[in-house]
């Protein structure tokens, strides 16, 4: 049996590659399957799914959503989802009108910098996948405004910094909820980014999310200690939640990781998947 790879981005969203290479690429790879997991989108899953028909390859139609959380980052996997649910597809819309409003109003904070950027260059730079913070930055380092990917982040993009536009989110609940609705199953994304103050924090929260509906923890992630996987599992198997992982593959290019294996470390059992079928709601 080979290995998978359950959490990638497509240019659907911020990765580089088209859904149809980054199926053909796992193919290639050796993979036995993967998951498609764009950000707040489920644009590149009807291709990429298909592109896997095609070349005989399993591909799992999956979704990453960007939760209301504080003061680290929430991220939630939907995996196996039905992409023809009215109410997931009704709460993907609102959330792409709301990028649509936030984004110009990153490009009018830059220009207030005095920065020569236009939303059409940003526009560009996402390739007509979803737009985000990711091709705002591609834009800054092309034009300059930044020596790498990470500074233009860190001096425009984050969190705080002065080009950084607050975007609405769904609470997790919500999130988890319309997951659920459409017949996905609900895992927390790579706990690392919560900033959780200690274990007994993230294990309360751990707790609530599943008595909200949340089905796994994405205990394998590159940027996870040999210590965070530990914990991780531990909690999983003290709430009987399912372990996945993945490498959030974005593009060689842009981070080092690549898909299946991350910086070489990962290779995750078919073993996976068939748990995330049997919960299946
Ligand atoms: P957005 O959805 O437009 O808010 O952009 C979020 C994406 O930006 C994430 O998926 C990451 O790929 C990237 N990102 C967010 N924060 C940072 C950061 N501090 N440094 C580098 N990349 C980041
Ligand atoms: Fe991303
Ligand atoms: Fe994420
Ligand atoms: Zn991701």
């Amino acid at each position: 049996m080979g290995y998978i790879d359950l959490h990638l981005h497509t240019t659907a969203s911020d990765g580089v590659m088209t859904p149809s290479e980054i199926v053909r690429y796992a193919k290639a790879k050796g993979l036995q399957a993967i998951a498609i997991t764009d950000h707040d989108t489920i644009e590149g899953l009807e291709e990429g799914l298909s592109e896997g028909k095609r070349i005989d390859f399993e591909v799992i139609p999956g979704i990453e959503i960007s939760a209301e959380h504080s003061p680290g980052s929430m991220h939630l996997l939907g995996f196996f989802i039905n992409t023809h649910h009215p109410l997931l597809n009704e709460r993907l819309g609102y959330l792409q009108r709301a990028r649509a409003e936030r984004n110009p109003k990153m490009v009018e904070k830059l220009n207030r910098l005095g920065i020569n950027v236009t939303y059409e260059e940003v526009l560009k730079a996402s390739g007509g996948g979803q737009v985000g913070r990711p091709h705002f930055a591609e834009v800054l380092v092309e034009k300059g405004y930044a020596r790498s990917f990470q500074e233009a982040f860190d001096r425009f993009l984050k969190k705080g910094a002065p080009a950084y536009e607050e975007k609405f989110r769904f609470t997790a609940k919500e999130s988890i909820h319309f997951i659920n609705e459409a017949k996905g199953v609900a895992v927390l994304a790579h706990p690392n980014t919560l900033n959780m103050k200690g274990y007994s924090e993230l294990e309360n929260l751990i707790l609530h999310l599943a008595k909200e509906g949340l089905k796994g923890i994405e205990v394998y992630y590159p940027e996870h200690s040999a210590v965070e996987v530990a914990q991780y599992k531990t909690l999983a198997e003290r709430y009987g939640l399912l372990v996945t992982g993945g490498t959030d593959y974005h593009g060689i290019e842009k981070n080092g990781l690549d898909i299946g294996i991350g910086r070489g470390e990962m290779k995750l059992p078919y073993s996976i998947v068939e748990s995330l079928k049997a919960a299946r709601s």
